[in-house]
């Protein structure tokens, strides 16, 4: 497709869904304009360079959950970049008794952790018999697992896990929108357990990989890496700080509002991609044929979380920091969520001698906290590292960074806005929604999320093409 005749595709939104649709489409021939809020891309990504540290503030890891991802890497030339984490750094741990303990990696390795107790094992083990639910309610992830495995299991484990993921409540998230693998589990094969083993087989043959198998990475520079590299090969197709504020639907596309820079423009499009956040999204006018609002999306939560990145040096560190990191359950008392050991994970993140561990400070558990000076973040978390890995002197590398809205809440009562958004996209030709609160919150599902919107751009714009509809003449 030479792209003749159409106009422009809007993508609103410079963070990694919008960047790998516009990449994609860019690719295809399908022209793009990409608006971005901000004066930099990559939105939640931020790596930073500063005093010999490589400090990631939002995500760490990307994981290969599908070969799209390979596929965008290899397509951005970015092969020889791609980092891939140190294999001895594969114990995650998460506090108990106040310590980290390595989570067991074998199933012999459950029998003999000092994680849970034996009571708590043995709730595991009749987990295969546990009838599956049949009255069709949405439960919450700590009704789910509670009921499947034991309230042991959830205080110890899973709030820690659901804390490390979403910065979230496992009380209010819903288990078939936030953890959507457990509930086909269930639903499938009456049992976590036996899906587990038999899904396997399943997953293999579509070429997918479960998260917590899937290969992790990032790259030499961290990730921020990606998006620029997508930015400088999408050209001239970028414009930086100009807001989208409006969407009108017209007989041959769509008219934007734009703020750019304190100057209020206007842009014509045949199509238009909206790959922001939830919050903003809500705040956009939008006038279509059809009665359609973003308006309900304000609804959607999303708790604050502070990054916090300190160096040590490595004598200042009792613990060996050996792994991906650690996950630390509500009821163990501490402030911070939990923390990757960055330097372990990867070789270039702190000057010889020295660590990096990236602590996570918020969320649902104590959204008050996020929100705090920097000074007193890194006092808190000095604190609390000091208990758990034994962390003495003081931080060689302080930097910190607020989310004042970090990740949206899979909540019970979610599919409602799901649905809500593939209402949009029927009802309103040529208007497209993607990203991280709608597909899954994870780096990987964005990237996904990006790729896939895509190919229903394209559609829809060689659609419009061999109809004639998409001329700007
Ligand atoms: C602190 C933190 C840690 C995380 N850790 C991990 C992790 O370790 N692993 C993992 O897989 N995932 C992690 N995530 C989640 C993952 O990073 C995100 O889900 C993903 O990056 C979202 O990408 P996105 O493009 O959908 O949205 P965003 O990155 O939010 O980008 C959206 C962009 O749209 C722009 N925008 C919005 N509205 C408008 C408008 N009207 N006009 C113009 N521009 C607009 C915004 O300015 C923003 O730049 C983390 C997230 C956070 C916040």
């Amino acid at each position: 497709m030479d792209g003749g005749g159409l106009k422009s595709v809007a993508i609103i939104g410079a963070g990694i869904t919008g960047l790998t649709a516009a990449f994609n489409l860019n690719r295809r021939g399908i022209p793009v304009t990409v608006y971005e809020a901000g004066s930099r891309v990559g939105g939640v990504i931020q790596s930073i360079r500063e005093s010999g540290y490589l400090a990631e503030f939002g995500p760490n890891t990307i994981l290969e959950t599908s070969p799209k991802i390979g596929q965008l890497v290899r397509d951005a030339g970015l092969e020889s970049r791609r980092l891939d984490p140190d294999p001895k750094a594969e114990a995650r741990y998460v506090v108990r008794y106040q310590r980290p303990i390595a989570m067991p990696a074998s199933p012999l390795g459950f029998f003999t952790t000092p994680l849970f107790t034996a009571r708590a094992k043995l709730a595991v083990l009749r987990e295969p018999f546990v009838p599956r639910r049949r009255d069709g309610k949405e439960e919450s992830v700590a009704e789910f697992v509670a009921r499947r495995l034991g309230q042991e299991f959830l205080d110890h484990a899973i709030d820690a896990l659901v804390a490390g993921v979403y910065a979230g409540d496992p009380y209010k998230l819903s288990v078939p929108q936030a953890f959507p693998k457990l509930a086909q589990l269930e639903a499938q094969y009456g049992s976590l357990i036996k899906g587990q083993i038999l899904g396997a087989r399943e997953r293999k043959k579509r070429g997918e990989v479960a998260k917590d198998r899937a290969p992790k990475f990032s790259f030499d520079e961290g990730l921020q890496v990606l998006p620029e590299t997508l930015r400088e090969r999408l050209g001239g197709a970028m414009r930086l700080n100009t807001t989208v504020t409006r969407l009108a639907q017209t007989e041959s596309g769509w008219v934007l509002e734009l703020s750019e820079r304190g100057q209020e423009t206007r842009a014509e499009h045949s199509a238009v991609l909206y790959a922001g956040t939830a919050h903003k999204m809500a705040e956009l006018g939008l006038e279509t044929r059809a009665e359609l609002s973003f308006r309900p999306f304000s609804e959607i939560r999303y708790p604050p979380v502070a990054s916090v990145v300190l160096g040590f040096r490595r004598e200042d560190v009792v613990h060996a920091c050996d792994g991906f990191g650690m996950l630390i359950p509500r009821v163990e008392g501490f402030k911070i969520l939990g923390t990757i050991f960055s330097s372990s994970l990867f070789p270039n993140r702190a000057p010889a001698g020295h660590l990096t561990l990236t602590s996570y400070v918020g969320g649902e558990r104590y959204p008050e906290l996020a929100s705090l000076p920097p000074e007193r973040l890194f006092d808190l978390t000095c604190a609390d590292l000091r208990v758990i890995l034994g962390v003495r002197g003081k931080p060689t590398f302080q930097h910190s960074v607020f989310y004042p809205k970090a990740i949206p809440q899979y909540v019970i009562g979610y599919g409602r806005y799901r649905q809500l958004m593939a209402d949009i996209e029927a009802k309103a030709p040529g208007l497209f929604v993607a990203g991280h609160y709608r597909d899954g919150i994870s780096l990987s599902d964005s990237m996904v999320s990006g790729c896939n919107v895509a190919d229903r751009v394209e559609a829809y714009c060689r659609a419009c093409m061999e109809s004639g509809t998409a001329r700007t003449t």
